[in-house]
């Protein structure tokens, strides 16, 4: 005779959350939209450049007056090209530090803070209701290691500067196919309908050893050009496995990103938007011929 397990944890000992209804703090709420921002240079965090102005504006349509398209968020959950790690984890602090994760950049970036609170119960929750795409186990909790890099607070800065909403940042498992990257971006789409805005940030062209000083925002190389072109498509059309076969290989992609961790993020936001949602790219452009600075917005 076999006997049945009806608990999987002890009797008495807290539930585990596997329902993102049954998390406490995020609120029921309008669908937000998801984002994608090309980042592009550290120094656009401080230089007013037509990348940052367009970053403002987007943060301008979130907000309680009448003129705004969209609520404030209740939460930022940012998946940044710049933090990559062995199994999925995001940032459970309190006070997400500001890391400075670049060099040879003046002082003045050095000195920028972006003091946005972290959520740690909700932190708590989020890794049980998320999964692991390859393995299903909750995601880590990083108490420690990390906390706001510049691919976040370079963009959010500038679009949302009283740095009053709670901020979580999202890591990469660099070691993962393409593929798993998209899952994840797929289970993040519930999130919207509990007030969390969805920022991918990195870039749908970044090559930084074939970038030229001195190029125009609308110049690029004809295969920056060309692979920006492709993933516009992709975007358009809502074709998410497009999206990520595309970054699997042959020369343009190598061209395009001859490491992929700036290309990841898209994929996460493409993830997230419910089918039929169509894409507003803004920021279309290039910095210095080789990183292109299109963004998105869905929703
Ligand atoms: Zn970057």
């Amino acid at each position: 005779m076999t006997s049945l397990h009806l608990h999987a944890t002890p009797p008495g000992s807290p539930q585990p959350i596997t329902r993102l209804a049954d998390l406490p703090g995020l609120k029921p709420s309008l669908r937000m939209p998801v984002v994608f921002v090309g980042h592009g240079s550290p120094m656009n965090a401080i230089e007013d450049t037509t990348w940052r102005r367009g970053w403002q504006k987007l943060g301008q349509q979130f907000g309680d007056s009448a003129a705004a398209q969209y609520p404030v968020p209740q939460l930022i959950l940012c998946v940044s090209a710049h933090w990559l790690t062995r199994g999925w984890q995001l940032t459970g602090m309190a006070w997400p530090s500001t890391i400075h994760d670049f060099g040879g950049f003046p002082q003045a970036l050095f000195d920028v803070e972006y003091p946005a609170p972290g959520w740690p119960e909700v932190a708590q929750g989020l890794v049980q209701v998320l999964q692991q795409p390859n393995t299903q186990q909750p995601l880590g909790v990083d108490n420690l290691q990390w906390g706001l890099d510049h691919g976040a607070w370079s963009v959010l800065q500038p679009m949302f500067p009283a740095a009053t909403i709670p901020v979580m940042q999202l890591s990469m498992d660099y070691s993962r196919p393409v593929s798993e990257h998209l899952a994840l971006g797929q289970q993040l789409r519930a999130l919207r309908e509990r007030g969390v805005l969805i920022v991918g940030s990195g870039n749908v062209v970044h090559n930084l050893r074939a970038m030229a000083r001195g190029v125009a925002d609308n110049q690029a190389h004809d295969w920056a050009l060309e692979f920006d072109t492709l993933v516009s498509r992709h975007v358009r059309s809502g074709d998410t496995s497009a999206l990520a076969s595309l970054i699997d290989g042959g020369p343009l992609a190598k061209m395009a990103h001859p490491s992929h961790e700036h290309y990841l993020p898209l994929l996460y936001t493409a993830g997230a938007v419910q089918p039929g949602e169509a894409p507003a790219f803004f920021n279309e452009g290039f910095q210095m011929g080789a990183i292109s600075m299109r963004s998105a917005i869905w929703g």
